[in-house]
Formats: C-alpha cells, sequence, structure tokens
C-alpha cells in the first residue's frame, strides 16, 4: 500500500513551484516531484531533469502514442505531460509523489487510478496574478496574456464540487505555505494511519493463515551454512539437520573433540563437511576462520550464530575474565560473524541470518546475570540487524531469532523449575527440528516453547509483586541452584 500522490494545480504563477520548492526543502526525503515532459524552452535557471524534461513535440509525440505518458495537455501554445515512468521514479524511492499540472491535467488524471489529492493554490486576484508574472520577468507580453485567459477558465473549475481537496489562496507566502503543510501532514498521517491499520489486519490474517495452512520449506540444498559451536548440543542437531536437507555444512568450535565427532555423524549422511577449530570468544581466530571459508567456499549463505557459554553463578561469584568471555562468546562474536557474512548477502540480496539467544534475552532468571544481559543484547543485536534490513529494502536476506526455554542438552545440567509439568525443558532434538522449520519457513522470531511469548508478554506489564509470586510459584527463583557443573569449563570455574 503506497500514499496518494498529491496533485498541484492552478494558474501559472499562482506561485505553485514556490509552494513546492519550501516542501521539498523542509521535507526533502518524505516528497518527490514528478518532473513532467514540456516542450516548452528552459527559463534561466531551470535544470532540465529536475524542473522539466525538455523535449521536442515530434519526440513527445511519439512517447504518447507509445502509450508512456499518464496525461498531456497543450498549455499556451507548448506541450505538458506526466509520463508513467516519471511517477514510477518517485513512488520506488517510497516518497510521496507531488505532480504540478494543468487544469486539463487535472481532469485527465482523475480518470486514472492514481486516486490523487488535488490542491489548487489560487492567487489573491487576478491583477496579483498578472503581476507576479510580469515581475517573475520569464514571460513575453504575449505569453502572460495566454496565461491569463487560461487562468480565469482554471479558477472557475476549481468553484466546481468536489475537483479539489483544498484551495489555497496564496496571498502571504508563510501563511499559504502553512496551510499547505498541515493540509499534507493531516492528510499523511490519515492516511499512515490506514496504511498502518491495513498492515495489522493484513499480517494478523496472514498469520492465521500460515497457522492453518503449513507454509513451503524453502531448499537449503548446496547452500553454504556455518553453524558456530557444533561441537555439541543444538549446534550439533542443526548442522545434522542442515546435512540432511544437502546442504553444505561448515562447522566452528574450540571442542576439538565434539567438531570430530559432529563431522563424522554428518560424513555416516553421506555429506562432505567442513570443520575449524575457532575460540569464538577471540575476535582474531574468527576473522581468521571466516578468510579460510571465503576462500574455501566464496561465500556463506546461512549464517547460525549459536556458540554460547554460561557460568551459572552469581555476579559476584564470577571473575571478571568469566564476565567478558560471556559477552565475548554470546554476543560480540555475533557482531564479528555478521560482520564477515553480511556484506556479501546485502550484495547478492541472498542470506540468512540465524541468532540463537534465549528465553532469558526476552525477560530475566535468577543466578545468571551475565548470561541473561549477554542474551538481552544478543536479542537487541538481532532487532536492530533486522530493522536495518528492511530499511535498507533488503528483503532477500532473512533473519531469525531463536529464544529457547532451557533445553537438555547438558549446559544447564541439573536446572529445573518447582513443577517441571507446566515448565518442561526441551527435548533438544525437538528443539532443532522447531529452529529449522522456522528458518525454513523464513520466521524472523520463534520463542521455544510457543507459551514462552505469554510470559514475555506477562514479564513486561505485571505489577513487581504480581512477578515475583509468579517465579517463586514456578520456581524460577530457585531454578539455577540445582545446577551441576557439567561441560569442562563450567567444572573448571565452579572448582573455583
Ligand atoms: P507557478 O509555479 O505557479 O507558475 P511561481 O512559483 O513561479 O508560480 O510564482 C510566480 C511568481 O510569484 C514568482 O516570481 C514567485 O516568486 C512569486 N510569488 C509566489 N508566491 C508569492 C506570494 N505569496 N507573494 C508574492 N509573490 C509570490
Ligand atoms: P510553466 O510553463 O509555467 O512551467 O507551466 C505552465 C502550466 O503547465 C502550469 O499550469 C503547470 O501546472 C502545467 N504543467 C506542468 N507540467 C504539466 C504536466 O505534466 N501536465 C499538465 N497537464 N500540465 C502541466
Amino acid at each position: 500500500m503506497a500514499l496518494r500522490p498529491v496533485v498541484f494545480s492552478g494558474p501559472s504563477g499562482s506561485g505553485k513551484s514556490t509552494l513546492l520548492g519550501l516542501l521539498f526543502k523542509e521535507f526533502p526525503n518524505e516528497f518527490g516531484f514528478s518532473v513532467s515532459h514540456t516542450t516548452r524552452q528552459p527559463r534561466p535557471g531551470e535544470v532540465g531533469g529536475k524542473h522539466y524534461h525538455f523535449t521536442t513535440v515530434e519526440e513527445m509525440e511519439k512517447e504518447i502514442q507509445h502509450g508512456n505518458f499518464i496525461e498531456h495537455a497543450k498549455f499556451s501554445n507548448n506541450m505538458y505531460g506526466t509520463s508513467k515512468q516519471a511517477v514510477q521514479d518517485v513512488l520506488k524511492n517510497n516518497k510521496i509523489c507531488l505532480l504540478d499540472i494543468d487544469e486539463q491535467g487535472v481532469k485527465s488524471i482523475k480518470k486514472t487510478d492514481l486516486d490523487p489529492l488535488c490542491v489548487f493554490i489560487a492567487p489573491p486576484s487576478l491583477k496579483a496574478l498578472q503581476n507576479r508574472l510580469n515581475d517573475r520577468g520569464t514571460e513575453t507580453a504575449e505569453s502572460i496574456e495566454r496565461r491569463m485567459a487560461t487562468a480565469t477558465s482554471a479558477l472557475q473549475y476549481s468553484e466546481e464540487k468536489g475537483v479539489y481537496d483544498i484551495i489555497i489562496v496564496n496571498d502571504i507566502l508563510e501563511a499559504a505555505y502553512k496551510k499547505l503543510k498541515e493540509f499534507l501532514l493531516q492528510m499523511s498521517f490519515f492516511m499512515e494511519l490506514i496504511i498502518l491499520m491495513y498492515e495489522l489486519i493484513a499480517s494478523f490474517f496472514a498469520s492465521i493463515v500460515r497457522w492453518l495452512i503449513p507454509v513451503d520449506h524453502k531448499s537449503v540444498s548446496g547452500e553454504v551454512c556455518l553453524i558456530t559451536g557444533a561441537g555439541n548440543g543444538i549446534g550439533r542437531l542443526m548442522a545434522i539437520e542442515f546435512a540432511k536437507r544437502r546442504a553444505k555444512v561448515v562447522l566452528w568450535d574450540f571442542d576439538k573433540e565434539g567438531l570430530k565427532e559432529t563431522s563424522a555423524m554428518i560424513r555416516e549422511l553421506g555429506m562432505d563437511v567442513y570443520s575449524e577449530v575457532c575460540d569464538l570468544s577471540k575476535k582474531d581466530e574468527i576473522k581468521a576462520a571466516a578468510a579460510k571459508v571465503k576462500q574455501e567456499f566464496g561465500e556463506v549463505n546461512i549464517l547460525v550464530n549459536n556458540a554460547g557459554v554460561a557460568y551459572c553463578k552469581q555476579l559476584l561469584d564470577l571473575t571478571e575474565h568469566e564476565i567478558e568471555n560471556t559477552y565475548k562468546v554470546n554476543v560480540l562474536a555475533h557482531i564479528w560473524t555478521i560482520r564477515e557474512f553480511l556484506p556479501s548477502m546485502l550484495e547478492r540480496n541472498h542470506g540468512h541470518i540465524v541468532n540463537v539467544a534465549s528465553t532469558v534475552g526476552l525477560f530475566a532468571s535468577a543466578g545468571m546475570p551475565d548470561y541473561c544481559s549477554s542474551k538481552h543484547a544478543a536479542v537487541g543485536l538481532h532487532n536492530s540487524v533486522f530493522l536495518d534490513l528492511q530499511n535498507a529494502e533488503k528483503y532477500g536476506v532473512k533473519t531469525t531469532l531463536v529464544c529457547p526455554y532451557l533445553i537438555h542438552t547438558g549446559m544447564f545440567n541439573g536446572v529445573h523449575v518447582k513443577y517441571d509439568w507446566i515448565l518442561p525443558p526441551i527435548n533438544p532434538q525437538d528443539c532443532a527440528d522447531i529452529i529449522i522449520n522456522a528458518v525454513l519457513t523464513e520466521q524472523n522470531m520463534v520463542a521455544i516453547p510457543g507459551t514462552m511469548y505469554i510470559f514475555h508478554i506477562l514479564s513486561t506489564i505485571l505489577p513487581t509483586r504480581a512477578l515475583i509470586a509468579g517465579y517463586k510459584f514456578v520456581g524460577a527463583d530457585k531454578a539455577i541452584s540445582y545446577f551441576k557443573p557439567n561441560r569442562p569449563y563450567q567444572v573448571e570455574s565452579h572448582a573455583k
């Protein structure tokens, strides 16, 4: 849905160009001018392609015959016209299209499906109009006479009911501009509001349709898919799932043995695999590993930022190194890998970035301040990158944010809530399946399980006292106290 174009009309000399000039100066990014064609000579200071496309009668007639004009008219012995291309040029830049056309043009354009808002700029009087045309010093006496002759007809036409949405008398320029601006802002506010309502309703129905009729899975066959933290847990399971779908998987982890095991599992599927020992807490290692991948495969199509660490200790018990390491692996590594592989995705407008965060990146849990805050940062990073891609209209570069609740992979060994049946830990394979489904159906976010969306909303709207009561009821306050270190770095950390 695009914003409606705005047609400016009024006698020559009434001040249309002056008012449009003020509008473009104040709102250069909101409005775009549909550059008309004319067979008249350029006035001093007029630039071809900016004020008009200056052309010849023969050329213009040929273009009209080819159906390239939305409307055209003869005015004061010259031809004028709006080409389809001129309007397209403005619309493709997502700007509101402004047109400056005469009475005949307005009549023609009303018959098209352009559906513009129509603004009439009137002079304070015919005498004032004549004075302005004289003062402008751009017309001969004959041309002024012809322009004055059409002015009367234009003014009469403007009085017909329903032709113009607003008539602005341009007497004092500042007052006329203020009135014009207020009208346009008001109209664009209502138009944008209508567009917003439309988008809300359309997206709501699209979600229902998506829910009822499963969306086709995209193919990842032959796509280079880099998964960080692929030596264990969910990273390994995702790598296997991508390999089953014939993606060329690249595995990164600092756990050499884990990488070997994952690679062997993928080879058993009859697929090639490329793995690289990479400590994701080290920017230089990430850069070096990325260079190797680019050399080997050209570009990465799917980047899965999965590697993460969790010490499961309270803020005052963590060492400075552990706090920094959590941030390096859980957030900074995402930033470094995205910076490595996004440029080529942007260039090709093709790719997919998957960021694995956590439900504790949406709301917090006790006893893991470094982990929670790093996951909040990962969520913010994802959302901001996603919005930047939307702004840049790089719709071919997809994004998926994954926010899983507690998964039984050993990373949070022993952690559980009081009523396990209310919030059971997620089976790792189920989790991997949900993530793969979200990626293949190009969902921008997936919380696992879906009930986590409710907890997310509740965490933002419940009064603090109710929130604490809820935490205690499910036992989320004590969940982390059951943690038993499992990964080597966790065992080492808790032995201190
Ligand atoms: P149009 O584009 O409608 O032909 P212009 O914007 O070129 O008209 O205005 C014609 C002349 O009138 C210009 O010299 C302009 O500076 C002058 N002008 C515009 N608005 C006012 C105003 N409110 N008061 C006095 N002069 C004006
Ligand atoms: P000017 O020669 O003063 O620039 O323009 C003369 C008249 O032609 C103005 O009233 C202006 O609105 C009109 N005009 C400019 N471009 C177009 C166009 O593309 N189509 C039509 N119909 N009129 C135009």
